[in-house]
């Protein structure tokens, strides 16, 4: 893969770079700004090498059209703000605003167009339509940099079409999370485990799948639990449940038997009445939960369990909270596991936006681990060995 460094003298030339600003916004307001300064260092880079600096990154799931409450705008006075040097805003995509504000620019100064995603040729799946978007967005530009690791595993214009119209680079976000990758799939250090955890199981099927190959230990929490005991044949009571992936599940289980890959399922859970932050809940063994309440985390038993089978690691991928973590009574599971991954000497890894920014949330250091990603999706789609098209675009 290219980096800046190949693109030889950036000085004056109008340089687009694809980042991932993908944010948590509620009523203009940036919560975990994470995204932001993980982008910052290649725009500093490049603006600090006399480049005219297009950024460009879509916010959230607009429908194709201009939505007010996905707008970049926050993003860019909170870019302006870490980068210490204003950045002028596009109120459009590729329309007059965006050539407006990119011929306005001097050398060194950056502008950020509207979200990608106010545009349906963005992440459209005919190949014309997004290609009529890359060919406007390309206009913009001389070079391109692709930096939004968040959104390799997407084949989007701005990820994947545009970087075959300009010379191109990877900047060095990708270029840092391909690198950290490449160490967990090509001779990861054991006892490789890997802990997961979140919300949505179907996403995290296919890197199951594919782990059970090469993991020693595979350690499951968090909402993707319950279909696992489920599988098992306990209970779950209303906890999140994925009744059309308990037969996967169950195959699951039999073929980590069969390859020796231990499999760590809670023993405990948090069983709360209601999905609340102050919904009263107690401690219940994970193979009897009450048929009225929902595990919304891992209890005390299940903490010390899950800190033991990480302690002896010596490397270690970590994708999605243990509870929900968002409301405090039941963050408790996410904070021991990010512990224990600070404590161990191991080559640790934290995939996924919401991991993520629960680390942050809780106040943990993020130097305790040897690499945060800022791509739950794309670093998952990685993992389970697939083609990630922003990363195949920028190798041609
Ligand atoms: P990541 O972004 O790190 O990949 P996911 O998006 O898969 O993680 O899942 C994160 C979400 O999972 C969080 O919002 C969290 O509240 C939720 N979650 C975790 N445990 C549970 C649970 N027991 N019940 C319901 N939701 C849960
Ligand atoms: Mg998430």
């Amino acid at each position: 893969m290219r980096t800046i460094d190949d693109l030889g003298d950036v000085r004056g030339r109008r340089v687009l770079v694809r980042s991932d600003l993908n944010v948590p916004i509620q009523d203009g307001v940036i919560g975990d700004d994470g995204r932001i300064r993980a982008s910052v260092p290649t725009i500093a880079e490049l603006a600090g090498k006399g480049a005219r600096v297009v950024v460009c990154a879509h916010l959230g799931r607009p429908k194709g059209k201009p939505q007010p409450e996905f707008s970049l705008r926050p993003v860019a006075a909170r870019l302006g703000e870490l980068l210490g040097h204003e950045v002028r805003f596009a109120s459009d995509t590729v329309g007059e605003s965006a050539r407006e504000t990119v011929s306005a620019l001097a050398d060194g100064d950056v502008a950020l167009l509207e979200n990608l995603r106010f545009n349906t040729g963005e992440t459209s799946k005919d190949d014309a339509e997004r290609g009529a978007f890359a060919d406007a967005l390309a206009a913009l530009a001389d070079l391109y940099v692709g930096d939004g690791f968040g959104a390799v595993h997407r084949k989007h214009a701005s990820v994947y079409d545009v970087p075959s119209r300009l010379p191109h680079a990877a900047g060095g976000l990708i270029a840092a999370e391909v690198g950290v990758l490449k160490q967990l799939t090509e001779a990861p250090r054991r006892p490789y485990v890997v802990a997961l955890g979140g919300a949505k199981v179907s996403d995290k099927l296919g890197v199951i799948a594919n782990l059970l190959g090469k993991v020693d230990r595979l350690v499951i929490g968090g909402g993707m639990a319950y279909t696992f005991l489920k599988a098992q044949g306990h209970e779950v009571g209303r906890s999140l449940l994925q009744e059309d992936q308990l037969d996967q599940v169950r195959g699951f289980i039999d073929e980590a038997a069969k390859r020796d890959v231990e499999l760590v399922l809670p023993v405990d859970v948090l069983a709360a009445t209601e999905f609340a932050p102050d919904a009263p809940h107690e401690v219940v063994d994970a193979t009897a939960i009450p048929a009225d309440r929902e595990g919304l985390d891992i209890g005390p038993r299940t903490r010390e369990l899950f800190a033991g089978r990480l302690a002896d690691a010596a490397t270690v991928f970590w994708n999605g909270p243990m509870g929900v973590f968002e409301f405090d009574a039941f963050a408790g599971g996410t904070r021991a596991v990010a512990e224990a991954l600070i404590a161990s000497e191991a080559f640790t890894v934290v995939g996924g936006g919401d991991s993520a920014a629960a680390v942050r949330k809780l106040g943990l250091p993020e130097d305790g681990f040897s690499h945060i990603s800022t791509g739950g999706g794309a670093s998952l789609e990685y993992l389970e060995g697939k083609t990630l098209p922003g990363l195949a675009a920028l190798e041609d």
